[in-house]
């Protein structure tokens, strides 16, 4: 196969074997043969007879992975957006049947196509923004057969061209159904059926669950997340966007591979994320929304948690396709520095997702990578409101 590549005044490589906090290569060169990268390094070692194409001052970092997305859904929550700024509070629109049962409703009602046309448009948008990994949750279904139903539509989603490459995530308990008699029927019934059939029928990688006050308890999610274990699934779990539950701890206990929002979180669950390896998953845009809280960034980049950067998109809280709008906020309101923010978008938000083949830009990784019309990498991070990739590609294929 034919070997392709390009050169760019900075090549981002986020290695951690290369120096300097984004392993950066000035005059450098990324050369791939179909989906996989087979060089990065200065441009003047580049292999000779390989034709490079010149991208000038442009910046090449690794293709943005999105760890943490609800983009698979239908309908409007603009209503409940000005209720909220009129004074109305996010749980008592909840408990009210907006928020999540509102979407719950129009997923209801959708076919799978239409899931799965509004999820590959907007996977498509995600992609011109730099993104060519995106986790994406169900959770809107609630009730077995649409659950199944929507992580029907992200597979089919994620086996059309043009997009992303997709990890499904089975977000197991997000709301309670509004048929459901018994909450803890419900919980049995979830944990004990609907993991292992996600699991057989290959739908999902995670399990998830919304672990606060007014969602699920910790006993709750615990025994969602053991069935997860069970079935050979991982887990990431909701924790601490409203009140303190002790989900990190549950989180942690159970090596989850992630532990998301984080706003509410206390010390001594701090040093057990840092223990058991789980990311912290940092979603600003949730924040910026619901005029709340930020996560103590500080100590827990103290106890040495990885810190990812994710977008959170769903039509409620975060109501946004753009990553790079999740980095210019995680910088702005939560305090990451520019390097944090670009890591946590690259290679912690693959590690936090399992994967080891993409977000760094070396030989042997998949050929993701985005080009941004941008003089230095730093500029990436602010707040531009806009695309400013030249080119982005997935797996070697341009989808940007
Ligand atoms: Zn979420």
């Amino acid at each position: 196969m034919r070997q392709r590549g390009f050169a760019a005044a900075r090549v981002v490589t986020c290695d951690p074997s290369r120096e300097g906090p984004l392993g950066t290569v000035q005059d450098g060169a990324v050369v791939f043969e179909g989906a996989t990268l087979v060089f990065v390094g200065p441009r003047v070692q580049a292999p000779p007879d390989v034709p490079l194409v010149e991208l000038g001052d442009r910046v090449v970092t690794p293709g943005l992975v999105d760890a943490h997305t609800h983009a698979c859904w239908v309908g409007s929550r603009h209503e409940e957006y000005a209720a909220r700024l009129a004074g109305a509070d996010y749980r008592a629109v909840a408990r009210g049947g907006g928020g999540i049962l509102s979407t719950h409703r129009a997923v209801a009602t959708a076919s799978v196509d239409d899931l799965a046309d509004s999820l590959t448009s907007r996977l498509r948008r995600m992609a011109t923004l730099g993104v060519t990994t995106a986790e994406v949750k169900s959770g809107y279904g609630l009730e077995a057969d649409h659950e199944k139903k929507q992580l029907r539509a992200i597979a089919i989603a994620a086996g059309r061209r043009g997009v992303p490459a997709v990890v499904a995530t089975f977000l197991a308990l997000h709301a309670l159904p509004p048929a459901a008699g018994d909450r803890a029927a419900y919980v049995v019934h979830v944990a004990r059926e609907l993991v292992p059939e996600v699991a057989r029928e290959r739908l999902a990688r995670f399990v998830d669950a919304y672990v606060d006050e007014g969602a699920f308890t910790t006993a709750e999610a615990r025994a969602v997340g053991e069935a997860a274990l069970a079935a050979g699934l991982g887990v990431r779990l909701h924790v601490g966007q409203f009140t303190d539950v002790q989900g990190a701890e549950l989180a942690a206990a159970l090596g989850a591979a992630s532990a998301d929002h984080l706003e509410h979180v206390s010390p001594a669950a701090i040093e057990a994320l840092a223990r058991a390896g789980t990311s912290a998953v940092l979603l600003p845009v949730a924040s910026f929304t619901l005029g709340g809280a930020a996560p103590p960034v500080a100590a827990l980049r103290r106890a040495g948690v990885r810190l990812v950067v994710a977008s959170d998109a769903n039509p409620g809280t975060a109501p946004t396709e753009s990553l790079p709008l999740a980095l210019a906020l995680a910088v702005r309101s939560y305090g990451l520095s520019p390097d944090e923010a670009l890591l946590g978008a690259t290679i912690r938000a693959a590690e936090a997702l399992g994967l080891t083949d993409r977000g760094a830009l070396r030989a042997g990784a998949r050929a993701d990578l985005a080009v941004w019309d941008l003089p230095h990498e730093h500029a990436i991070v602010q707040p531009w409101g806009l695309a400013k990739t030249h080119l982005v590609l997935a797996g070697g294929e341009d989808i940007g």
